[in-house]
């Protein structure tokens, strides 16, 4: 058995909001963390003046899509592979350990998952959802199953179930990426909404909806989705729904961000919207953040030059600006990440018998979030991912 011990590091456990000086043993052939081996018989890795964060989990991704458009989604599975996988190795990059994808195409999700789980692959972990279930012409129908009526939508939850998924992705509004709808419009009604999500339910899996007008964030709730994306237009009432239920709130507030970095190679139509929530959006988070609205943190990677890398940090700001602390922040990227995808028997904290997934930073995250793009190491299962060049 070869273990290593890490030592001297102020540690982030999860457990508490503030760094605590920890020494921690990990096993190397399981990669999970151990007892604490102080014999001095294992390998030991000097920690001092670093700061260790468990890997950060990305609630809200979608691998096979390219953010710089070279490549479109849905035509060849070789070429969204290959997408995905590289989308993933600059997730690690962002010190990002686990992933939910929120919609994919020919289940590069749901295999490459697999291929994870199994030790086969050296990859983030990975929820997969397989294709997103809209109504017919709805939001992302291009990629993902269009279904109408309780029945179908049953049904494509079973069958995405049956392929692997453990999350069940549902279009309740319309969205900002694609043309000919509003963020606003109501897509699929309450009744095909709780349809699918009783089905995940009675698996113990989960749903999630896109929803981002007030109606269809509020028929998404009740309908008992575990998570609302985006929730751009939330009001008072729709806050409280989520709080009473315990609905967790995915903001995204990076994706309309990133198109509107980009007004002049995007078309018209997108940056017109992305341009038109952008206040509403963040206004919506700073609500949510007073109510104490549950939070996870997720990107929309995957969208319109929203990165797997650079714009996680870009959304851990954004979140502190609605009004999140630096430490809930690390909470919502971390612990509240893995409840909400049902990993937390291995990830989210860097407690005995978790996966041994966690960032090795130079800088303190707590005095700023930006430490995520400065000096880091990213170990997945206690292996070496990344390590930063300055
Ligand atoms: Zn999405």
């Amino acid at each position: 058995m070869s273990l290593t011990t890490y030592r001297n590091a102020q540690v982030f456990t999860g457990e508490s909001e503030v760094f605590t000086r920890m020494d921690f043993t990990v096993n190397d052939e399981t990669g999970r963390l151990v007892e604490l081996d102080d014999s001095g018989m294992t390998r030991v890795v000097d920690l001092t003046s670093k700061y260790v964060v468990p890997g950060l989990i990305n609630a809200h991704v979608h691998v096979v899509l390219d953010p710089y458009g070279q490549f479109t989604a849905g035509v060849n599975p070789v070429v969204d592979t290959t997408v995905a996988l590289n989308n993933l190795q600059q997730a690690f990059a962002a010190g990002v350990t686990y992933v939910r994808d929120m919609g994919s195409t020919f289940d590069v999700d749901l295999t490459l998952a697999n291929l994870e789980k199994q030790g086969q692959q050296l990859l983030p972990g990975i929820v997969g959802s397989g294709p997103a279930l809209t109504m017919t012409g709805g939001h992302g129908a291009n990629l993902g199953r269009e279904v109408d009526g309780p029945d179908e939508a049953r049904k494509a939850a079973r069958e995405n179930m049956k392929r692997g998924a453990k999350n069940v992705k549902l279009m309740a509004t319309g969205g900002v990426s694609v043309d000919g709808e509003q963020p606003t419009d109501v897509q699929l009604n309450e009744d095909e909404l709780t349809a699918a999500v009783l089905e995940a339910h009675h698996k113990g899996f989960t749903a999630a909806a896109h929803a981002q007008g007030t109606v269809g964030i509020k028929n998404a709730v009740r309908a008992g989705v575990d998570s609302v994306e985006h929730a751009i237009y939330m009001d008072e009432e729709a806050a409280n729904m989520m709080l009473a239920r315990g609905t967790v709130i995915v903001p995204t507030l990076v994706a309309p961000w990133a198109i509107n970095r980009c007004p002049d190679v995007l078309p018209d139509f997108m940056v017109k919207k992305a341009q038109e929530v952008a206040d509403a959006h963040m206004n919506s988070m700073k609500l949510a953040v007073q109510r104490g609205v549950k939070m996870a943190m997720g990107t929309d990677a995957g969208t319109p030059y929203n990165d797997f890398q650079t714009a996680v940090v870009q959304e851990l700001l954004m979140m502190q600006e609605a009004g999140v602390t630096p430490a809930q922040v690390l909470l919502a990227a971390t612990v509240s990440g893995a409840e909400l995808l049902h990993v937390a028997d291995d990830a989210g904290e860097l407690v005995n018998g978790k996966l041994a997934d966690f960032v090795v930073l130079g800088n303190n995250p707590l005095a700023d979030l930006h430490a995520f793009a400065e000096e880091r190491q990213v170990f997945k299962k206690g292996q070496l991912v990344f390590q930063s060049q300055d």
